[in-house]
């Protein structure tokens, strides 16, 4: 089996978003809150679900420390989690 090299095409990829996940789940009740997008962004999985309490994401359902979880790359909100 052989691999054949594609050329690298720059422009096409970066017309692509790409949005790097990490899950965020309650260290205290197992609560999936929500998602850090590009390592910065809070997305809860609902309004309310993760609370920002001086900086640091806590859970909206029992004020537990978050804790990251799994982690990836996707190209689309959809393809979170
Ligand atoms: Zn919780």
């Amino acid at each position: 089996m052989s691999i054949t090299a594609l050329p690298f095409d720059a422009s096409l990829i970066a017309e692509k978003p790409r949005i790097s996940w990490v899950e965020l789940s309650c260290l205290n009740c197992g609560e999936l809150a929500g998602y850090v997008e590009n390592e910065r962004i809070v997305k809860p999985v609902a309004p309310g679900r993760v609370r920002l309490d001086g900086g640091r994401p806590r859970c909206g359902r029992c004020n537990g420390l978050l804790l990251t979880g799994e982690r990836g790359v996707a190209t689309s909100h959809a393809g979170i989690g």
